[in-house]
């Protein structure tokens, strides 16, 4: 049996943002930053072309998507936790003992529960396997995605789409 994976890993794959986490009992991080990286694998068969995804066009889907996240604060609308109140101008982001009021452009605002780096990926992959479905007109077989918050750490989501 032959197993092919394809991976994008690219420096210029990787956004600027801003971010806080909320622990266990509604404690939050100072908000503070990172450089994040990504990479992403698609494993599936060869096409007739033998190409599991052409890197060219896949680099560039995953770069729409790091783009996106790019010198933005990154907002969890689904948080337990935190208040959002979105406006045309603003953001305004409450906890127990604290108030953030961002402007909207420089927010993105993710149907996530917390920006964690794994909830990232996992945001990450959604997007990239709208985008994958979209193209191929199936899901990849097994689709992986690993965001790093800093060098050496990071998390990694896997989507299986196995019959
Ligand atoms: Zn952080």
């Amino acid at each position: 049996m032959q197993k092919y994976t394809v991976r994008v890993s690219k420096d210029y794959l990787g956004f600027c943002a801003a971010h806080f986490i909320v622990f266990g009992n509604n404690v939050c991080e100072r908000l503070h930053g990172h450089n994040y990286q990504v990479a992403a694998e698609i494993e599936d068969d060869l096409k007739s072309d033998h190409l599991v995804f052409d890197f060219i066009e896949f680099k560039q889907i995953l770069q729409g998507i790091t783009d996106s996240l790019d010198h933005r604060m990154l907002i969890p609308l689904n948080s337990d936790t935190l208040g959002v109140e979105v406006t045309d101008e603003t953001v305004r982001i409450t906890s127990d003992e604290k108030e953030w009021i961002i402007p909207r452009d420089d927010c993105v605002l993710l149907p996530i529960e917390n920006t964690t780096a794994e909830l990232l990926a996992r945001w990450v992959s959604d997007e990239l396997s709208e985008k994958l479905e979209a193209k191929l007109g199936q899901l990849p077989r097994v689709l992986r995605v690993e965001v790093f918050e800093s060098p050496g750490q990071s998390a990694i989501i896997e989507l299986r789409n196995e019959a």
